[in-house]
């Protein structure tokens, strides 16, 4: 039986492959931005955990747009993990910066011209690294609260094992109500397994 992936409630076909769910008022099919149909209670699927695709790949995250973000397809624990890596990679371009300020403060009277004017192009350099991930950590950020309405201060591996865990786990139970109406309900008390 089609069932809707919301509600778990059957579907009425509308036409071709587009079923309609009465209860959450929404069309599911292959085009629908709702998702697909599913079967016998069967909940959305997951569109997968690509947290370890995102992990140390520097190219992929500098060059994530606003537009990427926003869309469906990329979850919270998406989300959470390309703040996560964001958040690091800013504070290792901070403390390059600073190490390397400091270096020139401490050693400005004993290096000569060169090597300042050197260092002082570097420091200007790791300075716009430090910026542009700046930019863009603010940028996941605020997509977190416009798309979620929350942004978390710190994130912990531990936390996004859960999440992810824990939603496997919730995807996986289908949606069905034990029938109570043609039940004896004085003989049937058990409760729905969970
Ligand atoms: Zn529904």
């Amino acid at each position: 039986m089609k069932t809707c992936i919301y509600c778990g409630s059957k579907v009425e076909l509308l036409s071709g492959e587009i079923y309609k769910c009465s209860f959450c008022e929404v069309n599911l099919g292959p085009n629908s931005p709702y998702g697909e149909v599913g079967i016998d209670g069967t909940r959305p699927k997951i569109d997968g955990f690509k947290t370890g695709v995102v992990l140390r790949d520097e190219d992929y995250l500098a060059e994530l747009s606003v537009k990427e973000l926003m869309i469906n397809s990329m979850t919270l624990s998406m989300m959470y993990s390309i703040l996560k890596e964001m958040r690091l990679i800013r504070s290792e371009a901070y403390l390059l910066l600073k190490e390397a300020k400091d270096f020139l403060k401490l050693n400005n009277d004993k290096l000569p011209l060169d090597q300042i004017n050197q260092f002082e192009h570097s420091i200007k350099s790791q300075g716009e690294t430090y910026e542009f991930w700046t930019r863009k950590m603010w940028m996941v950020e605020n997509v977190c609260i416009k798309k979620f309405g929350y942004c978390p201060a710190a994130i912990q591996e531990r936390s996004l094992d859960q999440m992810e865990n824990t939603t496997i786990k919730v995807s996986k139970k289908t949606m069905k109500i034990n029938s109570t109406i043609n039940s004896n309900i004085s003989v049937s008390r058990e409760t729905v397994a969970t």
